[in-house]
């Protein structure tokens, strides 16, 4: 079946149930009246069968009715839409890789090209760049939104080597991915979306970290039930660890909503990066992060990105 969220092409089937040679004479008819249109494609005639794209609903309407006008007895005319199954790939394959800092993200098909683009340069003072690859899917985050790209720019500035770190809302696991590269020792990686979750896995195996990506189908609104543990119990499951890095690429409405698990879980002098807000929403999610402090701030656009420490020795619990 198809599936309702890609995006589907406005289509008329035309058909002729004539014999040659009237059905040539139509064919040719046909031609020309479609020049007349606003047409994108038409797929060649099989028996007398055309299939005729267009750019818009609308157009695609007003050329039925302009060929049931010319064509009142020979052609039988049905819309169509036409799903367009390799959209995403289609997407990602015209917007290329994507550079931040250090880390590239590419799609599949670009990974085994030259390591480094024309012109790519790794930034000033930096080690070899970091190639990330992710196949394009219904999990968000390809490297070509703002919001990855400034949670990809935070990771960058902290030190991630050895820490633990868990990615709230993963979508295809770009930053628990990318992390890892930086040298994390463990990432576990959330999503309420089994679509991500399946992305992810993809992803963090196919750039061979899955030993230290963990992903899990579960809700932010979950985390709720790790922080309400009394201090030194142990978790009976080890992804309730508290991690010392916790990235967030929500929105600011989530963030504000899950302020609760998401301040609890960070431990003294550990680290929230915040993504997914515009610079009119800082201060409304400065307000609900408090006590965690802004200690970086990135700007994309609109966007920005943020990083959130909490004093060293301050209280865990919000
Ligand atoms: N981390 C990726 C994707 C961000 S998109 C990146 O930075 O590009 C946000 C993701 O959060 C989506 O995949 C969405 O499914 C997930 N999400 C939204 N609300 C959530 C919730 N309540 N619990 C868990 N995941 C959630």
């Amino acid at each position: 079946m198809a599936d309702p969220r890609l995006p589907a092409w406005p289509a008329l089937d035309v058909e002729c149930g004539a014999a040659p040679p009237a059905l040539a004479e139509v064919a040719d008819r046909l031609a020309l009246a479609l020049d007349d249109l606003d047409v994108t494609a038409v797929d060649p005639a099989h028996d007398g069968r055309w299939r005729v794209f267009f750019t818009t609903g609308p157009a695609r309407d007003a050329a039925r009715m302009a060929l049931a006008r010319a064509f009142p007895r020979d052609l039988t005319l049905t819309a169509v839409d036409v799903p367009d199954e390799g959209w995403a790939i289609k997407v990602q394959a015209a917007l290329g890789p994507v550079q931040v800092g250090r880390i590239v993200v590419r799609p599949p098909w670009d990974a085994g090209a030259a390591r480094r683009l024309p012109g790519e340069q790794p930034a000033a003072g930096s080690a070899d760049l970091i190639a990330i690859v992710i196949e394009p899917s219904m999990g968000f985050g390809t490297g070509h939104h703002q919001s990855t790209r400034l949670c990809l720019r935070l990771l960058q500035r902290l030190d991630l080597a050895g820490r633990h770190l868990l990615d709230v809302g993963t979508g295809s696991g770009v930053l628990a991915i990318a992390a890892a590269r930086l040298g994390a020792a463990r990432a576990v990686a959330i999503d309420n979306d089994p679509d991500a979750v399946a992305a992810a896995r993809d992803n963090a195996r196919r750039n061979g970290v899955d030993h230290v990506v963990e992903v899990r189908l579960a809700d932010v609104g979950s985390l709720r039930d790790r922080v309400t543990r009394r201090e030194g119990e142990r978790p009976d499951d080890p992804w309730a660890e508290r991690a010392e890095v916790v990235v967030a690429n929500l929105t600011a409405s989530v963030i504000r909503a899950l302020r609760e698990p998401l301040v609890s879980l960070v431990p003294p002098g550990g680290w929230l990066v915040a993504g997914g807000f515009t610079v009119d929403q800082v201060p409304l999610v400065e307000e609900a992060l408090a006590p965690l402090r802004v200690q970086v701030r990135e700007d994309e656009d609109d966007w920005v990105g943020l990083a959130l420490q909490r004093a060293p020795g301050h209280p865990s619990q919000a």
